[in-house]
């Protein structure tokens, strides 16, 4: 344990980690290593990453919303330093973020779902053109970390499918655009590789951030389209209204 320490010490002497947000050197704790997703909030998961006054500007999210006769969950709200990590994370290469983002989703679904209601959890899909020029599908790289918990749990794997949903209109980025704009921009962007397989499903779909919700209702209308029994969103932020 001594050594341990130690190691830990001289480690963070000589590389002091850059707060994402306020880009301040900060001491990182010791007690970062919890890997029971049960109790791992932001505070803890995201100390490697931000200094302890960028992590106090976190605002939970604990209401949840209707969403296409299922429910919408969000992490927390899209501001602060949650937002500035998950623009590094998506534009910046910060990929080492997937670990932490992938485990606070994952406490979320919890604290809202019983796991054997999901039959299926999907990536909201990006455009390949898209996502060659990224190299990754955010919403799917949190998502890997979710077949590491369920190991660490020792419970059943979740059915996590990144190709079923596709996007296959290259559309305008959505940030760029009015409310209206977006609701016209996203229309019949989504298909299905094999419709057969979300019928009678009920559908967990995982974005990063839940801005006007126009993307994830479009993927939703495919899918109850195609049957599925009923579709449900978590995402990581949600914009206030
Ligand atoms: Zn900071």
């Amino acid at each position: 344990m001594f050594l341990k320490r130690l190691a830990h010490t001289l480690k963070s002497a000589i590389f002091p980690p850059k707060c994402l947000s306020c880009e301040k050197f900060f001491d990182m704790p010791f007690e970062q290593t919890a890997t029971d997703p049960m109790y791992c909030g932001f505070e803890q998961l995201m100390s490697p990453f931000l200094c302890a006054d960028c992590r106090e500007e976190f605002s939970p999210i604990t209401s949840v919303y209707d969403f296409n006769g299922g429910i919408a969950c969000a992490v927390g709200e899209y501001r602060g330093a949650l937002r500035t990590a998950i623009h590094a994370f998506k534009y910046q290469g910060k990929t080492g973020l997937a670990k932490p983002f992938g485990m606070l989703l994952f406490s979320t679904f919890i604290r809202y779902w019983n796991p054997e209601e999901i039959d299926l959890v999907l990536p909201v899909p990006l455009h390949i053109k898209r996502l060659r020029g990224r190299g990754f599908n955010q919403a799917f790289l949190m998502l890997k970390q979710w077949k590491h918990i369920a190991e660490l749990l020792n419970v059943q794997p979740f059915q996590i499918e990144p190709d079923i949903l596709m996007k296959t209109k290259n559309t305008r980025p959505q940030v760029e655009l009015t409310r209206k704009e977006r609701k016209e921009n996203i229309k019949d962007a989504f298909s299905l590789s094999n419709s057969s397989a979300v019928k009678g499903k009920k559908i967990l779909l995982i974005d990063d951030v839940y801005t006007t919700g126009a993307t994830v209702k479009e993927c939703a209308k495919v899918l109850l389209n195609a049957g599925a029994a009923r579709t449900d969103m978590l995402t990581l932020a949600r914009t206030s209204k």
